[in-house]
């Protein structure tokens, strides 16, 4: 048994009788408020012999994914992984001067989730730029008991009540 082994069949006539072709692909994707259109001359698919259905699979994902990315001028998978690496960092290091999850790091870097323009613009930032790798990670657990104040007539408060969003770390500075 191999990978190539998987015998998909048609979702249409059931049929197994496919093959390999291409198809021409037009689409449009909402990205940072603006629609973003995505157009291949030959994307990998199956074709099915009997009633000329075609199924898109993991290949023409991909492949309008690349472009999506060309388009949009985001980081590739495999340029995000090559930065992170050549700074020696690990996922979970990038992550946590980020102040982001580990798991969209590595997300973005197995390419199954396409980082935001924002998140791209970050992380080019924080993995070109050595001065914003200095900036604080997440907070110690004593750097954020710091940020238990006392509440007076200038607002500041005893306890830390501004984790609305529910995560540490999230508390205001100041
Ligand atoms: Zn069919």
């Amino acid at each position: 048994m191999t990978s190539q082994s998987f015998n998909p069949r048609c979702p249409c006539c059931k049929s197994d009788s496919l093959e390999k072709s291409t198809e021409a692909v037009d689409r449009e994707y909402a990205f940072e408020g603006r629609s973003v259109a995505v157009s291949l001359p030959a994307v990998p698919v199956l074709r099915c012999r009997s009633c000329q259905e075609v199924l898109f699979g993991l290949e023409a994902d991909e492949a309008l994914t690349a472009e999506f990315r060309r388009l949009t001028n985001l980081l590739s998978p495999t340029q995000i992984r090559a930065l992170r690496k050549a700074l020696g960092y690990t996922q979970e290091e990038l992550a946590g001067i980020m102040r982001i999850a580990a798991e969209s790091i590595s997300r973005w870097e197995r390419g199954h989730v396409i980082q935001s323009g924002g998140m791209d613009t970050l992380l080019r930032v924080v993995l070109n730029v050595s001065e914003a790798r200095r900036v604080p990670a997440r907070l110690s657990p004593l750097e954020q008991a710091s940020l238990t104040y006392k509440k007076d007539s200038t607002g500041w408060a005893s306890k830390p009540d501004v984790l609305t969003s529910g995560k540490p770390g999230m508390a205001r500075a100041a």
